[in-house]
């Protein structure tokens, strides 16, 4: 009977039909439910380094790294202690703590651009806070924002362009009200004529530009040279708020984030994932004197009970101090270079053409489209059908690749060159199984 019970239990089918009855299609996030490439999902019995345990006790090298926070791999064993230590001395208290200090310190010092911080337990929060304060600060209501960007569940932000260039958005989501997505501009990804007409036609009612200085949640797309400067100018111009959603980016792609990595300095900055070490987090920071504006100081309405709680704050804390030691980006850089390289070139030996990885830093996605990838229109032409089937092979030689083709997967600083390899020697069998 225990054998029967056992084998029911290391079954992913059995434990996806079993939540489908609890959970909305199972999961509590909607790309965890593989809608896009087929199959049923991993359901995880534990992760350590760059690998996790499906509960059919298979081990798969994971890229997964919980869509980027965990830029150490799983478990790193200074984090576990991190978060041991805080957890016995209590997780969350309601009231002001030494750890919230240090840790707003630490990021002002690592990001210049951020003189103050408020913390939130997520990144979706982070945005809805800096967006708030924007519209506070400036006395606007209109938002800008690119298509194929993500910047978490605000109801603002569930917009897609209508037709043309550069439009009032209307809802990608049902439940969102046309009135609130009107209150959102969208513009094309690396596309600074289009951003030019939108702010000559409305600038002086647009409160802020909100971008992911990478783009990371089409797939990973690159700023064209000049894009992200262009955005400085053209805002500050009109006094617009330029928020850069560092959520993804922040920590990953070089320590000061995108904003260091380009050379430009956004008035409000949106972190989470990396900086949480792997704990529920965010927070938004940015000018004092738009900070200021927040409450208790100011007007503008922002709260958390669960706010810089001591274990997100403990686990960040480990987490970026172990990243400021020298050496570890550069590693970073070596290992995600090798991955992408390696699968370009597995790919072309499989005689698969329409294919190129776009990547900065540790992010990075397989297209399955010749590139240069350069906005969601471009992103839009990948053949979803070929990266499915990738998907699935990559699944069955023991790699857990994001399951769809506009996500960036995400290297890990435990991704050694053993797990490159194993890795690239996968892809290559992937690739070789792809119909002709
Ligand atoms: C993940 C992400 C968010 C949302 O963060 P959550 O913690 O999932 O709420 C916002 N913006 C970007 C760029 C992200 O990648």
């Amino acid at each position: 009977m225990s054998t029967e019970l056992g084998s029911k239990e290391q079954s992913h089918k059995w434990w996806m039909e079993r939540a489908m009855r609890v959970l909305p299609g199972g999961v509590n996030s909607p790309v965890r439910a593989f809608r896009a490439v087929g199959g049923t999902p991993v359901f995880v019995e534990s992760g350590d380094g760059p690998y996790i345990w499906g509960v059919d006790g298979k081990k798969y090298i994971d890229y997964v790294c919980s869509w980027g926070a965990l830029i150490f791999g799983h478990a790193p064993p200074f984090v576990v202690e991190a978060v041991e230590r805080a957890m016995r001395k209590g997780s969350s208290y309601g009231a002001p703590t030494p750890g919230e200090v240090e840790f707003a310190e630490m990021i002002a010092e690592i990001v210049p651009s951020v003189e103050m911080l408020r913390m939130t337990s997520s990144g979706t929060e982070a945005v809805m806070g800096a967006i708030r304060v924007a519209r506070g600060y400036t006395g606007r209501d209109l938002v800008v924002k690119f298509e194929g960007c993500y910047h978490g569940g605000a109801d603002y932000l569930l917009v897609q362009g209508g037709s043309g260039l550069a439009t009032f958005g209307v809802p990608n989501s049902h439940g969102v009200p046309s009135k609130i997505a009107e209150t959102t501009l969208v513009a094309p990804f690396n596309d600074l004529d289009a951003m030019k007409r939108i702010f000559e036609k409305h600038g002086r009612d647009i409160a802020a530009v909100i971008v992911e200085p990478v783009a990371g949640n089409m797939g990973v797309v690159p700023p064209e040279e000049g894009f992200l400067q262009g955005l400085r100018e053209v805002t500050a111009a009109y006094g617009a708020i330029l928020i850069f959603d560092e959520v993804m980016t922040g920590f990953r792609v070089a320590l000061g984030g995108a904003q260091a990595l380009y050379g430009v300095k956004p008035d409000l900055t949106c972190f989470g994932k990396v900086i949480g070490g792997g704990l529920p987090v965010g927070a938004f920071g940015g000018r004092r004197d738009i900070m200021e504006k927040l409450a208790p100081l100011g007007p503008v309405y922002q709260a958390g009970t669960l706010s810089g709680n001591p274990l997100a704050i403990a686990a960040g804390k480990a987490t970026i101090e172990a990243l400021k030691k020298p050496g570890v980006y550069e590693r970073l850089e070596a290992q995600s270079c090798k991955i992408a390289n390696g699968l370009e070139e597995a790919a072309q030996k499989n005689g698969v053409t329409d294919f190129c990885v776009q990547r900065v830093g540790s992010m990075l996605t397989p297209f399955f489209a010749k590139g240069p990838l350069r906005s969601w229109q471009d992103v839009s032409r990948a053949d979803r059908s070929g990266f499915a089937l990738w998907h699935r092979a990559m699944l069955e030689q023991g790699v857990h690749w994001p399951p769809s083709q506009f996500e960036a997967g995400f290297v890990s600083l435990s991704h050694d060159d053993e797990v490159c390899e194993v890795t690239l020697r996968a892809a290559h069998a992937a690739f070789a199984a792809l119909p002709k």
